[in-house]
Formats: C-alpha cells, structure tokens, sequence
C-alpha cells in the first residue's frame, strides 16, 4: 500500500470519533470577554484551550500551554519543521440560530454549532492527521507543532505572543480559509482624511449632517443626512430615483424645513465591495443631483461624490485603480463619513496588489486630497505573499489534489488571514468554496468528510514536508 493509501485508509470510519472530539470544544464558549490571571481573552476562550489541550494529551502529544494565549501540541521530539496555526476562539452566536449553537448537533454528514467550521472543526481535523502520521509510523525527521490560538477573530494577540519568544518554522499552514491555498493577501491601505471651516449660512438647500458607516473595515449598509430647506416633491422624486438607479433604499422624513434622510444598503466585507451596495456613496449620488447651497459642507459632498461614485469599488475615480497579474485589482470602500456644519472626516478602505506602493497609491491619494484642502493620513500596510511555484505550495496543492479529485490552485485575497504575519505562512483550507458554512453567521455548519478529508491532505502534506 502507497502512503496516500495508508492514510485514506487508517481515516476511514473515523466519522463518530471525529464528532466526539469536537463536541466538548463547541460547547466551551470561547468568545472573547474581559481579562483574567492567565485567561488573557477570559473565562470562555480559556476553557476551550483546556479541552484542546486535554485532547491533545489524550490522543498521545505532548503539549504546553503559552500564559493561556497559545496551546502547542508537538507530534516529536525533533526540530520544528512545520507549524499548523489553528484558532478556538470564535464570534458571537448572534440571531437566528434553529438549534444551541454552542451544542454540536449531528444531521448525518453535517454538523452545526459555532465553530465547525471557524475554526474548532478544523483544528480537530489537524490534530487528527497528526495521530494518523505517528500511527502509521510515517517516518519523519522534523516536528510539527500544532499552534492552537484564542484570540483570531479580534486581533490574533495570541499568535503575536507566542512568536514573540518562539522562532518561526520553516513552513507554516492554517486551515482557517478555503482550500486549495491562499498565498497571496494584499496590502492594505485605509486613509484617514479631513478638513474643517466656518459654518456658513449660504442660501439654497443646506447639508447640516452627513453620517455613515461602522467599522473601517465593513462596506456601509447605513447612512443619515440631514437637510435644510429641501422642496419635498423634488427631494423625494430624486430619492426614488436613485433607489432605483442604485439598489440602495433611501427615504426621507420632513420636520418644519428640515428633512432627514435614511439610506439602507447591504453590508459587506471591505475586502469584497461588490458584495455589498454602499449606502454612503448612494447618499452623496442623491444629495448631488440636488440644487445644493454654495457652503464649505455643500462643497464638501460634491468632491466626496467626484471621489467616491456609486459602484466604482476599484479607485478608477480616485486615481489609484491598478491590477496585476498575481494578485489581482485593488478594491476600494468607502467605509466611514461624519460630516456637520464646521467640517467633516471620513476613511476609505483599500485592499492593494502586489504593484501597489506608497508612491502610486498614498501619494497619489494625499495630492488628490489636497488640492481640495484636506488632510489625509494613512500608510500602506504590506501584503503578504508566497511563491506560488515553490515547492513548499507543489507540496500542499498535490496532496489536496490526491484526496479531492480537484484542481489545486493559487488564489490572492482582500483579506488578511491567521498567517498574514508569519514569513512564508499560507492559508490552505479547510473549507472548500461550493459549500456554505455559514461563516461568522447563525447555523455555522461543516461537513464530517470534508474534515476527514482535510485531515487526509494534513496527514500527506506532514508526511512529505518533514520526512
Ligand atoms: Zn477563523
């Protein structure tokens, strides 16, 4: 029998044992909460290492708990030749859920419960490849440490402190994304900018108020704006409009001489703009298709909407649209606005190629910026990328080709994952993109075989990476 054999083979029927394993981990609510003597992310996150620990020293590894930021795992005693990044922590349940989302439930190859999927589900897999290798008795000459953290999902501090006073390995792989394997997170770059001035009572229809969004990083479903003197008849004809034009549902409310604009769109991550219908850029669209007064704040809202058009997610009007062959095009959000009589700030989000620098991006942005008298600061984070031809991603894409049947490839993101700051880490499964976990969101779900499956490709990858 091949070694790919063995290790389908020893896999097979481990579906119950898989489930049991995980179980006790989902049912530890390991979101983070306020600090303790040696829970730095609190009591839940705590609790869910103490059981990956106890799970680990049960199926035979030897392990160590890192001041209760990391767990470690270690498969031998050699040098470490591979580090596997998975995390326990994960994000509130919110609404929404058919079942206990912090009980596993079993519905024949599906599972629910938080954390299936991200990412308890697949540090289980992980941790099982790794009693598959040592089993088999696969020889190897280097360790793999299985680095278990509690704190992805709000800033990975964990991982931050555990390779503070650890080296780095010489390859390292989450299974915290999607197969096949993510080798290339683009840069990141998120001005912030601003400009303030006299309030100034111009005659015509007056901006009072303009806010919109909530996190730098999410593409706005949420805008207010506030309007003086606004006809009704045209305000609202304008509005329909451009609901119409734009998918945005904008509506207003009239008081006196005042009207109050609400524009509903739909969420979605920074890093994926077209997913979402930005209600920020809908807004300034209707306001400029008013007769607006001549004020500083009425200005304001014109150059924001000569920057930001609705539905250009690429920097085409900015002047910093840009695409490589690797890593794909820049993708640009505007995510935040607050504006009001006496000025106003605002901040974009970028997700920036390869060809992305300081000098044809935030340069170019800070000269835009200032020909209209405003500051803008911000610095352009760097991307993390890995050789798409090395033999380390050879490795990991020929043995997910072995046990899927699937094409491997290389794939460039917006986002940053677990390894965007460890040299030469990729992302490399564990979901695949044609099923839908619920990720993040109510009825988080996995699929038993494909964690089997996973565990398979780990068991292959370990045994060729550090034979
Ligand atoms: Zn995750």
């Amino acid at each position: 029998m091949t070694v790919e054999e063995k290790i389908r083979h020893w896999m097979h029927g481990r579906e119950d044992e898989l489930v049991e394993a995980l179980a006790p981990l989902i049912a530890a609510e390991s979101t983070r909460s306020e600090a303790k003597p040696g829970m730095p992310f609190g009591e839940g996150p705590a609790k869910a290492l103490d059981r990956a620990l106890e799970l680990a020293r049960r199926w035979g590894f030897r392990t160590e708990n890192h001041e209760g930021y990391v767990g470690t795992a270690d498969l031998n005693e050699h040098a470490d030749g591979l580090h596997i990044l998975a995390h326990l922590d994960v994000v509130g349940a919110g609404d929404g859920w058919d079942t206990d989302p912090y009980c596993l439930v079993r519905d024949g190859d599906l599972i629910y419960g938080r954390g299936t999927d991200d990412d308890k589900g697949p540090l289980v897999a992980a941790l099982l490849a790794m009693r598959c290798v040592r089993e088999l008795g696969i020889p190897l000459t280097k360790n793999v440490r299985l680095i278990m953290g509690t704190d992805e999902e709000s800033g990975s501090e964990d991982i931050e402190h555990y390779y503070a006073s650890h080296p780095f390995a010489p390859y390292s792989l989450s299974p915290d994304a999607d197969f096949p394997v993510t080798n290339i997170e683009k840069a990141h770059y998120c001005p912030r900018f601003s400009a303030s001035w006299k309030r100034t009572e111009a005659p015509g229809i007056r901006v009072l108020a303009l806010n919109g969004g909530i996190r730098v990083n999410v593409a706005p479903a949420n805008c207010t704006c506030l309007l003086e003197n606004a006809d009704k008849a045209q305000l609202e004809a304008v509005l329909k409009q451009v609901s119409g034009e734009t998918g945005v549902s904008l509506s207003a409310e009239f008081q006196g001489n005042t009207a109050k604009i609400t524009a509903v769109g739909v969420q979605a991550h920074a890093s994926t703009p077209d997913e979402g219908k930005n209600a920020i850029t809908a807004t300034l669209q209707a306001l400029c298709a008013l007769p607006l007064a001549e004020g500083a704040a009425e200005k304001t809202v014109r150059q924001l909407h000569e920057c930001f058009p609705y539905g250009d997610n690429r920097g085409k009007a900015m002047g910093i649209a840009m695409e490589d062959k690797v890593s794909g095009c820049l993708t640009l959000t505007f995510s935040m606005v607050h504006l009001d009589t006496e000025g106003f700030w605002g901040i974009f989000d970028s997700r920036d190629p390869l060809c992305a620098t300081e000098e044809n991006t935030c340069r170019v942005t800070e000269a835009r910026m200032a020909a209209f008298g405003w500051k803008c600061e911000g610095k352009l984070g760097p991307a993390h990328a890995v050789d798409g031809n090395s033999d380390f991603i050879k490795t990991l894409l020929s043995a997910y080709e072995t046990y899927t049947g699937r094409k491997g490839y290389c794939e460039a993101i917006g986002g940053g994952t677990y390894v965007h700051e460890i040299p030469g880490g990729v992302a490399f499964g564990a979901g695949e993109h044609d099923f839908d976990s619920h990720l993040h969101g109510a009825n988080e779900r996995a699929r038993i075989n494909q964690l089997l499956k996973t565990a398979m490709i780990y068991a292959l990858v370990i045994g060729n990476l550090c034979a």
